[in-house]
C-alpha cells in the first residue's frame, strides 16, 4: 500500500475518517471509520469516487478534480460528505499528497455533532435575549406606570403638610413624603436598569457649565454631610474648561450614587472629591474624578463583586442602610457609556476610594500644538491622601479625643432632649471612634445603643454615664483636662 501507516491498525481505529484517493479522484482506500460514518461495505467504498462522497465541494470531471484538490485544499477546510443513502454530514478536511506518488490522502473529522450543539446554543441566546428583552420592556413599561402614581400621592401629601398647623400631622406626612421619595428612587433605579440593559439608554449630549454642575452635586449633599457632621471637601483642577458638551444629567446621577455611598457608609471623617483632566486633545476632554472616604470600607473579596446588579456587601449593610444593590451596577453602565472605567480602592475599616474616568467635548477646539496629555493623575491624587483621619480613628490619640469629647457631649444632650433619632446617629459614629479600643469599650457602647434604640432614657443615662467611666479609666479625663 502506498500509505506505510495505513497497513497497520492505527488507520483502521483511529475516530477519524480515513481515504487514499488518486488524482482521476478515484478512492482506493477507506478506513473502517469511513465506511461505517458513510454506510458503505469497504470493497463498495473504493469503487466510489470522490466527487459522489464530496458531491457539494469536488467538481466531477477529472481534469477539474486534481486541479482543484491542488489549488483550493490548503490546510483544513470544512467540507459536507455524503452517505450512500444520500443524507449528509460535516467535517473538518484535510489532504495530503504523497511524496513522488499520483496518490492522495484525505483524514476527515466528523463535527456534525459539535455543529449540531453550536446550533442549539445559539438558538438557546436567541431564546434568552428574547425573554430578557421581553421582561426588561415589562419592567420599564410598569416602573414608568409606576412612578405617575407615587408623583400624585407626592403631591397631595405635599399640600396636605403645607396646610397643617399641627405639629405631629406634619411629622407624620413629612415621613410619608420621605417615604415617597425613597419609593421614587428605587423606581428611577428600576427603571435605569431596565432601560440599560435592554440597549435603550442614550447619552443625551449637550453643552453645559461643568463649575455650575459640579456646585449643586456637592449642594445637594450639603444637608446629609452636616447632619452627620462630616468635612467634605472639593478639588477641582482649574485646567478644566467651563463650557463642555456631554450628558450633565447622567453624570450628576454617576456622582451622587458615589457621594450619597459616600456619605452613607462614613460615620466619621472626611468625604472628598477631586476632579482632574487627564487628556485635553483638539475638542476631546477627559476627565477623572475620584469620590473618597473615610469609611466603613469594603473588603477585597467583595469589591470584586460591587459593580454587579443587585450586589449589596450583605443583608446586614441592606437592613442598616437601605438601598436596592443597583447604583454600582447603573454607575458603572453609564461611566460606559461616556467612554470610561470605574475602579475602587478600599480596605475594610478604612475608607473607600472610588474613581471613574469620562470622555466629553469641549466647546474650544484645540490644535495640535495645544493639545495635552496629562498622566499619572492618579498617582497625584494618592500623595494628597488625609493621613489626620488615621488619628482620629486611632483611640487616645489627640485627634481622637477631641472628637470623642465633641460627640459624647451631644450625644448626652441628645438622651435629655429626648431627640433619640440624633442619639442613635451619635452612638453609631461613637462606634467608630472606639473601635481601636478593646472589645469591653465596645460591648458598652452597644448596650447605650440598645437603650437607645428602645428610647429608654434611665437606661440610656446609665449606660452613656458607664462607658464614659470606661473611656475615662483608658485615657484619663476628658472633660477635666487641658
Ligand atoms: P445601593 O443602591 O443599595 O446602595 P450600590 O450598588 O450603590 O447599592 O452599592 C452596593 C453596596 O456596595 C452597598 O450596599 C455597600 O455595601 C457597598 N458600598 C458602596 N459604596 C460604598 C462605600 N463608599 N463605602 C462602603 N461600602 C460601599
Amino acid at each position: 500500500m502506498e500509505f506505510e501507516w495505513l497497513s497497520s491498525r492505527i488507520a483502521d481505529e483511529t475516530m477519524e475518517l480515513v481515504l487514499v484517493f488518486n488524482e482521476h479522484g478515484n478512492i482506493l482506500y477507506g478506513n473502517q471509520t469511513a465506511a461505517v460514518k458513510l454506510e458503505y461495505d469497504r470493497d463498495k467504498l473504493t469503487k466510489c469516487r470522490m466527487a459522489q462522497i464530496f458531491r457539494q465541494d469536488f467538481p466531477n470531471t477529472p481534469d477539474g478534480f486534481i486541479t482543484f484538490v491542488k489549488t483550493s485544499m490548503k490546510g483544513v477546510k470544512e467540507m459536507t460528505m455524503y452517505r450512500s443513502n444520500n443524507s449528509c454530514f460535516s467535517v473538518n478536511a484535510r489532504i495530503f499528497p504523497e511524496d513522488g506518488a499520483d496518490t492522495y490522502l484525505l483524514l476527515a473529522e466528523d463535527i456534525s455533532a459539535q455543529k449540531n450543539m453550536n446550533m442549539r446554543i445559539r438558538e438557546l441566546k436567541e431564546k434568552e435575549s428574547e425573554s430578557n428583552r421581553a421582561r426588561n420592556e415589562f419592567t420599564a413599561n410598569v416602573t414608568h406606570e409606576l412612578r405617575t402614581p407615587v408623583n400624585g400621592i407626592k403631591g397631595h401629601v405635599m399640600e396636605l403638610a403645607e396646610e397643617t398647623t399641627d405639629p405631629d400631622q406634619k411629622k407624620t406626612l413629612d415621613i410619608v413624603l420621605n417615604c415617597c421619595d425613597n419609593m421614587l428612587t428605587i423606581i428611577n433605579d428600576i427603571l435605569d436598569f431596565a432601560k440599560l440593559e435592554s440597549g435603550k439608554f442614550v447619552i443625551d449630549e449637550k453643552p453645559f457649565d461643568f463649575y455650575e454642575m459640579m456646585d449643586r452635586v456637592i449642594a445637594t449633599h450639603g444637608a446629609a454631610v452636616n447632619k452627620k457632621e462630616l468635612h467634605m471637601s472639593v478639588d477641582i483642577d482649574e485646567k478644566i474648561p467651563r463650557k463642555l458638551i456631554g450628558d450633565e444629567l447622567r453624570l450628576t446621577q454617576i456622582l451622587n450614587n458615589l457621594l450619597s455611598n459616600a456619605i452613607k457608609f462614613t460615620m466619621v471623617g472626611y468625604v472628598n472629591v477631586a476632579v482632574g483632566m487627564t487628556r485635553r486633545v483638539n475638542d476631546e476632554v477627559e476627565l477623572f474624578f475620584m469620590v473618597r472616604d473615610s469609611g466603613i470600607g469594603i473588603s477585597q473579596k467583595e469589591q470584586d463583586r460591587l459593580f454587579q446588579s443587585f450586589s449589596q456587601v450583605d443583608a446586614s449593610i441592606t437592613r442598616r442602610f437601605g438601598g436596592t444593590g443597583l447604583g454600582l451596577a447603573i454607575t458603572k453602565q453609564l461611566v460606559e457609556l461616556m467612554h470610561g472605567d470605574i475602579h475602587v480602592e478600599s480596605e475594610k475599616g478604612k475608607g473607600s476610594a472610588f474613581s471613574f474616568s469620562v470622555k466629553l467635548k469641549s466647546e474650544q477646539v484645540l490644535d495640535d500644538k495645544q493639545s495635552q496629555v496629562y498622566v499619572n493623575w492618579s498617582e497625584y491624587m494618592k500623595e494628597g491622601e488625609d493621613q489626620s483621619v488615621d488619628r482620629l480613628m486611632q483611640f487616645g490619640e489627640a485627634e481622637n479625643k477631641a472628637e470623642l469629647k465633641k460627640r459624647m457631649d451631644k450625644l448626652v444632650l441628645s438622651i435629655e432632649m429626648g431627640a433619640w433619632d440624633k442619639a442613635e446617629l451619635l452612638a453609631s459614629t461613637l462606634k467608630a471612634l472606639i473601635e481601636s479600643g478593646d472589645d469591653e469599650l465596645k460591648r458598652r457602647e452597644l448596650r447605650m445603643e440598645m437603650a437607645i434604640r428602645k428610647a429608654n432614657y434611665e437606661k440610656s443615662m446609665d449606660m452613656y454615664s458607664k462607658l464614659k467611666d470606661a473611656i475615662t479609666q483608658r485615657i484619663g479625663d476628658l472633660w477635666n483636662s487641658e
